[in-house]
């Protein structure tokens, strides 16, 4: 996990800035306790970290601190299904892809981008993908890693 990723309690305060734009501490308190029973202390906590990581600016306003987010929604989602897909096998990916796609409930137009994407890419695909696992934490690469390789 890359050090200054962010945890999924991190997720709850960027979602409620995100969704709100520049906000104070008290407002995302107020949701949070609501939502996951957090006290303030907690959420001044993940706020703190998100501004060491770089994710969250203090702007000072009069007597308050309000917060904006400095990674867009969509950049902290591409970042994560990076790193989600990253831990996986590249043999293993399209297995995960599936998997999310049948757990997920898709509406007409998001269906018909995918097929749009998918027969683009059908065009252009290898035949098999070759796994860039390291040799012994996968199980392609433990018995003749040389089919397995480039
Ligand atoms: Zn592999």
């Amino acid at each position: 996990m890359k050090e200054n990723q962010m945890t999924t309690s991190e997720r709850e305060v960027m979602k409620v800035v995100w969704a709100n734009n520049s906000t104070t501490s008290k407002y995302i308190s107020t949701i949070l306790e609501e939502k996951m029973s957090w006290k303030a202390a907690t959420t001044k906590t993940l706020i703190g970290r998100l501004v060491k990581k770089n994710h969250l600016k203090a702007t000072e306003e009069g007597r308050k601190f309000k917060y904006s987010a400095l990674i867009t929604e969509q950049e902290s989602l591409q970042e994560s299904s990076q790193a989600l897909l990253q831990q996986v096998c590249t043999k293993k990916r399209g297995n995960v892809l599936y998997q999310m796609i049948e757990e997920t409930t898709l509406s007409l137009e998001d269906i018909e981008q995918l097929e749009q994407l998918l027969s683009e890419k059908k065009r252009i695909a290898p035949e098999t993908v070759s796994c860039q696992c390291t040799p012994g934490q996968c199980e392609c690469k433990q018995e003749g890693e040389i089919h397995c390789g480039h």
